[in-house]
C-alpha cells in the first residue's frame, strides 16, 4: 500500500468533507474481515451479469460481419477508456480537472462500460488502495484467491452499496448521484442504440451484411464482456503475474501485455508506487494509451493540471530493478 500521493484522493479541498452532502443514507454494509464461510451471494447482481456474458454465444446464431466486429472493439477502446480515465484516473484519484460538464460525460462514458456507477466504484477502488492485498481489500487475490478478486466479490451482498463515506467529493454533484443511482440507465441506452445502428445498415446498407440482433450482441455484449474481463484483471492479474519494479507494500506488479489491453492500466506496481499521477507509464516505452489520449483531451482544453509524475518515480535508486 502507498499512500505517499493517495493522501489528497478522497477531498477536493480541506472542507470538502464538511461540504458532503449528509441526507443521503450510507448504505454499506459493514464488511466483517475475511470472506467468511457460507457467505450470501447477491443473485440479483451476479445473474444479470451473468446473462449479458452469456449472451455473447449467441455469435453463433447470428454470424459475424466486418461492421458488427469492428463497432465492438471501437466500442471496447472508447469505453475502456472512460473507465480507465474518468473511473480511475479522475473520480478516484483526481488525478487532473474537468469541468462539470465534461465531469459529468465523462461519468457517463464510464457507466456505459457497465461497471456499475462512478461513485460506487470509485468508493471500493479508493478503498483497494488503502487496504491493498490484505484482508479488507475487497478484492485481493492474495487475501481471497483468484476468481473471488476477478469476479466473485462483486457476488457479495457486502459489495453491492455505494459507501458514500468514501467519496464526499463526488457525492456533492447530484447529478453523479443521479446516475449512481440509476446505473443501468445508460448501458440500456446503448444497447438501445446497438439495435437501432444495426436496423439502420440493414435497411439503408443492406452489403454490410449486419443486422440489429448482430450489432446488438457484437456491439454491446462481446464488447462489454471483453471490457468486463479486461477491467477485472487489473484486479485478478495485476497483483499476480507481472515484475514488481517499486517497493509498495502491496503486491502489484507491472504487466506489459495488460497495460496493452487495458489502456495502460496493467502498468499497475507503478500506479501503487505513484497512485496520483495522471500517468501510469513512467518510461518512453511503458505504453499508456489513456494518458495520450488525456493529453490530447487537454490539447482541446477538455481536461486541465493532468498531475505529472512525481521526482520518486523516477529516482533510481528508489527502484528495485532497472
Ligand atoms: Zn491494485
Ligand atoms: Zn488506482
Amino acid at each position: 500500500m502507498q499512500l505517499d500521493d493517495s493522501t489528497d484522493l478522497h477531498v477536493t479541498s480541506p472542507t470538502a468533507l464538511l461540504d458532503a452532502p449528509a441526507a443521503e443514507p450510507q448504505k454499506l454494509i459493514p464488511r466483517p474481515p475475511g470472506r467468511g464461510p457460507g457467505e450470501a451471494i447477491a443473485w440479483q447482481r451476479i445473474v444479470p451479469m451473468l446473462v449479458l456474458q452469456a449472451t455473447s454465444l449467441l455469435v453463433l446464431v447470428v454470424g459475424w460481419s466486418p461492421v458488427a466486429v469492428i463497432v465492438c472493439f471501437a466500442l471496447y477502446l472508447v469505453r475502456m477508456f472512460g473507465i480507465t480515465a474518468f473511473y480511475h484516473r479522475y473520480f478516484s484519484h483526481r488525478t487532473f480537472r474537468v469541468g462539470r460538464v465534461m465531469q459529468f460525460l465523462g461519468a457517463v462514458l464510464g457507466a456505459s462500460a457497465t461497471q456499475r456507477g462512478p461513485l460506487w466504484w470509485a468508493a471500493h477502488h479508493r478503498k483497494h488502495h488503502r487496504f491493498s492485498d490484505t484482508d479488507q481489500d475487497a478484492h485481493s487475490p492474495h487475501a481471497h484467491g483468484f476468481w473471488w478478486s476477478h469476479i466473485g466479490w462483486i457476488a457479495s451482498p457486502r459489495h453491492y452499496g455505494t459507501d458514500l463515506a468514501q467519496v464526499p467529493d463526488l457525492a456533492r454533484y447530484p447529478e453523479l448521484r443521479w446516475l449512481d443511482r440509476h446505473d443501468l440507465v445508460v448501458p440500456l441506452l446503448l444497447l438501445a442504440s446497438m439495435f437501432g445502428l444495426g436496423w439502420a445498415l440493414e435497411s439503408w446498407a443492406p452489403s454490410l451484411g449486419t443486422n440489429a440482433l448482430q450489432m446488438a450482441v457484437w456491439g454491446f455484449s462481446v464488447s462489454t464482456t471483453l471490457l468486463f474481463h479486461g477491467t477485472a484483471a487489473i484486479n485478478s492479474l495485476t497483483h499476480l503475474v507481472g515484475k514488481r519494479v517499486w517497493p509498495t507494500r502491496d503486491k502489484s506488479k507491472n504487466s506489459f501485455l495488460l497495460a496493452l489491453l487495458t489502456l495502460g492500466e496493467g502498468w499497475h506496481n507503478n500506479h501503487h508506487w505513484c497512485p496520483g499521477t495522471a500517468r501510469m507509464g513512467f518510461r518512453w516505452w511503458e505504453i499508456d494509451i489513456s494518458y495520450y489520449g488525456l493529453r490530447l483531451l487537454a490539447l482541446f482544453g477538455l481536461v486541465h493540471e493532468l498531475r505529472p509524475i512525481p521526482a520518486r518515480s523516477t529516482a533510481p535508486s528508489r527502484r528495485l530493478r532497472g
